[in-house]
């Protein structure tokens, strides 16, 4: 057999697990080719320990991807500006790539621009150098409001709000003055992790009374104003000493302009195969829409975990049939994740999302073991990706 070609388009979390499988499963007459516009790959969830100070260098946790080419997987280090489904052709800003195999891994844009005053009074929780910039306020706030505020819906990984505003109470606590200030979340969600069902819903507004963190569902942000300190939603405001935000998430251009989206915005795929209606294009991560096989109609979460999994079951069904095996994997809705809660300690949450007649998932409470077993896996994760 001649040798085939896969593209994988975007290199995060989703974009290497599949590289990687595909190599593990592949031999070398098989090109394996990501395209990836950064120079590094580091996991989102360390955004938190910068956060709190736990890291200050983020060159600490990032990964060259240089690297990959160690392991016989070539990196195109561009910028993708067009893409053809149809043909399973790309353009990028030196050239052109077609795959026998095209796998869209390219997440979701984070970006504040479209409301007004994010920019200007917000930290952004989702980019990795705000995060480092919001220890030193959150450090020197000595009385007032410490908001989180979720700007729309869906965003990725539904637990990190909630992780946010845990990390801050407990920083207040330990500096002494949690009484002066006043910690709350703010979101358009009705319950939190909503994905997971209401009973998870439910599990982590129990979390927020305990610790006295106010949740303020259904709220949709329409403007901050920068000077007055004030955030005003569709219906009513609040003022705020210390933002923390989730920007609005959306598909990449790229994925809108080649038609691949339906009304939710996002990439629809087969559920089990993470087939796109092109054959042999795939799409996995944040940058799919999947509707639960149940009839919640909730949607699978936007997380790292399922990105990983997707990516491996179509690496190894690729792999099986260009091996000429007859077998196939198939993505099972499966997943889990940590909640960091403060003081050191953090929950998890786990189960099947493709549950009937709704996600089956369990919330083991927070404990310091939980904890170091993150911390654990997620360097794991990343010696693994690169
Ligand atoms: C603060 C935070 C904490 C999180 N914690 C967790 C957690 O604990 N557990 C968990 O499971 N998930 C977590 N997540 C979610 C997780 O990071 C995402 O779900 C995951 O990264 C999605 O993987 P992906 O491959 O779909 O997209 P991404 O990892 O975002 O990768 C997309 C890649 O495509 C590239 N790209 C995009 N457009 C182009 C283009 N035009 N040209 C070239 N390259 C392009 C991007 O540079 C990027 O590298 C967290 C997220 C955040 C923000």
């Amino acid at each position: 057999m001649t040798g085939k070609t896969i593209v994988i388009l975007g290199g995060g979390f989703g974009g290497l697990a599949t590289v990687q499988q595909l190599r593990r499963a592949l031999p070398t007459e098989h090109r394996v080719v990501v395209v990836e516009r950064q120079n590094t790959f580091s996991l989102s969830s360390f955004n938190m320990r910068f956060m709190v100070g736990e890291i200050k260098d983020r060159r600490e946790v990032e990964r060259p991807l240089s690297e990959l080419a160690s392991k016989g997987i070539e990196w195109v280090h561009d910028e993708i500006l067009e893409l053809d489904p149809a043909a399973r052709r790309v353009r990028t800003s030196s050239g052109t790539l077609e795959g026998d195999y095209l796998i869209i891994a390219l997440g979701a844009e984070k970006d504040g621009s479209g409301i007004p005053g994010f920019a200007e009074s917000a930290y952004n929780l989702y980019d990795a150098n705000q995060a480092l910039l919001v220890h030193k306020p959150l450090q020197e706030l000595d009385t007032g409001r410490a908001i989180v505020l979720v700007c729309r819906s869906p965003f990725s990984c539904p637990a990190a709000p909630y992780e946010a505003a845990f990390l801050m109470d407990s920083t207040f606590r330990s500096k002494g003055n949690r009484q002066q200030v006043e910690v709350a979340v703010y979101t358009p969600e009705l319950k939190p992790m909503a994905g997971a069902g209401p009973a998870m819903g439910d599990a982590v507004i129990g979390m927020l009374k305990e610790h006295d963190i106010k949740y303020n569902p259904q709220q949709k942000v329409q403007r901050i104003e920068s000077g007055d300190r004030k955030i005003v939603f569709e219906d009513g405001e609040t003022s705020f000493d210390l933002l923390v935000g989730i920007p609005p998430h959306t598909v990449p251009k790229v994925v809108r302009e080649a038609g691949l989206t339906d009304e939710t915005g996002w990439i629809p795929v087969e559920i089990d195969t993470l087939e796109t209606r092109y054959p042999s294009v795939f799409a996995i991560g944040d940058v799919t829409s999947i509707k639960q096989p149940n009839p919640t109609g909730l949607s699978l979460p936007k997380a790292g975990v399922f990105a990983d999994e997707q990516g491996r079951v179509v690496a190894t069904n690729i792999a099986a049939k260009l091996r000429g095996e007859d077998k196939s994997k198939k993505f099972d809705g499966k997943g889990f994740c940590y909640i960091e809660a403060g003081d050191g300690q953090a929950a998890y949450g786990s189960g099947n999302f493709y549950g009937y007649p709704g996600p089956i998932v369990y919330l083991e409470p927070p404990s310091q073991k939980l904890h170091e077993e993150r911390k654990r896996l997620e360097l794991d994760q990343l010696e693994e990706l690169v």
